[in-house]
């Protein structure tokens, strides 16, 4: 059954994140060869449509108002439902991110319709689209299918590959003229920590310290590796509990949940809360001195060893690559 489906592209400074186009992706499959309509919402954003049909969206549909430079649930609700109205779709993909979370749960209210929010997968099997979806902190998954009314979907960051870009292709990026009623959140002040390099959400390689690096000076060696592999720092709770490193940088239960191609944690334990954020990514090598940790039961790879000796013996050899 063919269907028309909204995938939302999500802005940050400017530029598209990753997951719009895996976003893309999942909303190809559960097309089943209809159409999928990228969605652009903010105040200048429409230039942006371009990418998004170059990774697969057969049309971009924008709304550009002043009132939504800055995200509120508020004003991406209004202008996105207007977008349902146009184009009554049977299917929606958001990214599983913070603003992902945050609208979709009042989308598929004002739709009346379900939600299967952080799906890893989804496969076509029986002649149902399956979504698969981590429960009890990724120590089990469930499936779920949709069986009636608009399917709805989140998908998490870095499971779901997005196609191959095509710069050689191009559609219709078409504006729809939306009445933002006054919003109920006005934000005054946008004020950021400063954070440089990789976006850890979207890494796809990571460097984790935890307890173990012992002091902030300690994650110099992890930033090293780091810089050599493109990749992001993250941490532990206890590592951000002790002060070594900013809680943005969590990792776990009560932190970022990642999925990133190579996670390399670094002097971390391995509690349950830790390895709710990270157990899913595709290859994990763990650098304890203790070898009953219980970071080895989740790793691919495991070095009994001091990190601060480790660490900068694969940074040298990485460098030789
Ligand atoms: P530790 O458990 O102290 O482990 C340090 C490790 O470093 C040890 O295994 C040690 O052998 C090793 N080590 C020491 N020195 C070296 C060295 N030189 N070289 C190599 N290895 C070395 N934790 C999270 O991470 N994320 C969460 O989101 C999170 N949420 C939580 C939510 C709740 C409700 C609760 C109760 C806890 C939560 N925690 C979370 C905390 C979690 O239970 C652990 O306390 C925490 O993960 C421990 O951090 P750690 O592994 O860095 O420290």
């Amino acid at each position: 059954m063919s269907r028309k489906v909204l995938v939302l592209g999500e802005v940050r400074d400017g530029s598209l994140r990753n997951v719009s186009f895996e976003a893309v992706a999942a909303g190809k499959t559960i097309a089943e060869g209809g159409e999928v309509v990228g969605v652009l919402i903010g105040k200048t954003v429409s230039a942006l449509g371009e990418e998004l049909i170059q990774y697969g969206a057969d049309r971009v549909v924008v709304v550009e108002d002043d009132k939504l430079e800055q995200y509120t649930s508020d004003g991406f609700s209004q202008a996105f439902m207007a977008i349902v109205e146009q184009e009554n779709p049977e299917g929606i993909i958001f990214g599983h991110t913070a603003l992902g979370k945050d609208l979709s749960p009042r989308i598929a209210s004002k739709l009346s319709t379900g939600l299967i929010s952080d799906s890893t997968s989804i496969e076509e099997a029986g002649g149902n689209l399956v979504f698969t979806r981590p429960i009890y902190s990724g120590k089990a998954f469930e499936k779920k299918i949709v069986t009636d009314g608009v399917i709805f979907a989140t998908i998490r960051p870095n499971n779901i590959a997005a196609l191959e870009k095509d710069d050689s292709k191009s559609g219709d990026v078409s504006s729809l003229s939306v009445d933002i009623k006054d919003l109920r959140t006005i934000i005054k002040e946008v004020v950021r920590k400063a954070s440089e390099g990789v976006d850890l959400s979207e890494a796809k390689v990571i460097i984790a310290g935890g307890r173990g690096v012992k002091s902030t000076e300690g994650f110099n060696p992890l930033q090293e590796l780091a810089d050599v592999l493109g990749g992001a720092v993250g941490a532990s709770r206890g590592a951000c509990d002790a002060d070594y490193c900013d809680y943005s940088l969590q990792i776990g239960q009560t932190g970022k949940v990642v999925t990133p191609d190579l996670y390399i944690a670094c002097g971390i334990s391995g509690a349950i809360q830790h390895l709710a954020g990270m157990s899913n990514s595709k290859v994990i090598v763990a650098i304890n001195k203790d070898p009953e940790a219980n970071i080895f039961n989740v790793a691919d790879y495991g070095i009994v060893g001091d990190l601060f000796e480790v660490v900068p013996m694969l940074t040298e050899e990485f460098k030789k690559l």
